[in-house]
């Protein structure tokens, strides 16, 4: 409708998804005016752009400028999905870390600062500890895939 200059870019081929709350958001964004439509504060989980708020028909639901649409259960479950991946990541950082550390006081000199040795090994330590509590927190987490159909089931109860 709006979207006559496409400029061969690959958000073009969504254009025609996108509700017009949208796209008069980014008309007057162009212009510079004040827009009218619900910036939610939420991230895409896809493209990382910003999210509207849209409510249609009673139904709310959350969209990105280049066309993706969450219900905000699959909203929930998709940051769910990526806490979760972006914990495992950091216990993963945290071994390797520890670890790099470990091997690196095995290379010290036989004759290097006790003081300084202990140091170092104290950060391993605290490497494996912090990993330890992550793991403790992943493992009390509940299953994120299912986060989002806990909330949609405690709605339709509700
Ligand atoms: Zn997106």
């Amino acid at each position: 409708m709006v979207n006559q200059n496409n400029g061969g870019n690959g958000a073009a081929a969504h254009e025609d998804a996108k509700p017009q709350t949208i796209q008069q958001n980014l008309e007057a964004q162009a212009q510079g005016r004040l827009r009218g439509g619900q910036l939610s504060t939420y991230a895409c989980a896809e493209c990382g752009g910003t999210l509207w708020q849209i409510e249609e028909n009673g139904h709310l639901h959350f969209q990105c400028h280049v066309g993706h649409t969450y219900s905000p259960q699959v909203l929930l479950q998709q940051k769910a999905v990526l806490l979760e991946a972006l914990l495992w990541s950091s216990v993963r950082t945290l071994v390797e870390k520890g670890t790099l550390v470990r091997q690196m006081v095995n290379r010290l000199p036989a004759d290097a600062d006790p003081e300084q040795r202990a140091r170092i090994e104290q950060m391993a330590r605290l490497d494996t500890e912090q990993e330890q509590a992550l793991r403790r927190m992943l493992e009390a987490y509940p299953n994120p895939s299912a986060q989002g159909y806990i909330v949609t089931e405690a709605l339709e109860k509700a």
